[in-house]
């Protein structure tokens, strides 16, 4: 069946992040927990931040929604972290588990999984702690605009991160390509952005309310990146290993770090 295309007022209106994380990321039964998305993702994460050198001043992470786990190792690697999503809700409850909040979702488990890749003998509490301090503050953006942070003229990144957002926010390809455009706006040229996507993903359920998804495929994204001024450093491709085809049917997930070549 099809799934109208769920702007970002329905975002705002129906999204809830306690919904979402519940069915998502609940430790051992959520779903990008048991098909392999998360552990991939802080593994690849984890090699930009550190093997492959991305680091810098500013890292802006464009649509966080109620997730931290994508900023953990990135902390580490950037002077400060700045939020940006499009709803109030997804800022407020980022902020409030940024400060580990009673109530908020327990990331104790994939917090540990970080440190113990970094190997430094980081204490969970530390990391906590490096993260609050380093994301300095969420601010209400909207990929669909030129300059996605308006009214804010911000001085340029060194890098973005953006997981699981684009495709989400965007109803077909040229939409997708703009966006690239949009974002480039906010990075300077030499900086990295960070992207990361469900493959052949259809509508997906959060709460009781499915929300549309793009379909994107590995082809698509190498042409997308590259056409708008990006060079691609590293791309790969994770098999969904768990299928539960109720909720959200994709096939795969992928992360690409590429670098600003040119404005555009
Ligand atoms: N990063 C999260 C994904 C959150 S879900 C994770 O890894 O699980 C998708 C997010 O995209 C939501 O937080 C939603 O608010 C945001 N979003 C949707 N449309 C947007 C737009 N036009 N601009 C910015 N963010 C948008």
């Amino acid at each position: 069946m099809e799934t109208a295309f769920t702007d970002k007022d329905t975002y705002q209106d129906f999204f809830d992040p306690e919904e979402y994380l519940n069915t998502y990321y609940t430790p051992k039964s959520g779903i990008l927990v048991l098909d392999g998305f998360l552990d991939f993702a802080l593994k690849k994460l984890h090699e930009y931040f550190t093997t492959r050198g991305v680091k810098g001043k500013t890292l802006i992470d464009i649509g966080h929604g109620p997730t931290i786990y994508q900023d953990l190792s990135a902390c580490e690697a950037f002077d400060e972290i700045i939020g940006a999503d499009y709803t109030d809700r997804n800022r407020e409850y980022y902020e409030r588990s940024l400060r580990n909040e009673p109530g908020t979702f327990d990331w104790t488990n994939v917090i540990q999984k970080v440190c113990d890749m970094e190997g430094k003998g980081t204490s969970v509490e530390e990391k906590r702690q490096k993260l609050k301090n380093t994301v300095k503050k969420t601010l209400k953006c909207d990929v669909l605009k030129s300059n996605p942070l308006e009214p804010l003229v911000m001085p340029k990144a060194d890098c973005l991160l953006t997981v699981g957002c684009l495709g989400f926010a965007c109803s077909d390809l040229d939409t997708y390509r703009n966006v690239l455009k949009n974002l480039s706006s906010l990075l300077k040229v030499g900086g990295h952005v960070i992207i990361g996507e469900l493959l052949n993903c259809s509508p997906y359920l959060s709460g009781d309310k499915m929300f549309f998804s793009l379909v994107l495929t590995e082809e698509f994204l190498r042409s997308a990146i590259t056409e708008t001024g990006f060079e691609i450093v590293d791309l790969e491709v994770s098999d969904r290993k768990y299928d539960m085809n109720q909720f959200c049917k994709y096939d795969s997930t992928l992360l690409v770090l590429a670098r600003k070549v040119r404005d555009v």
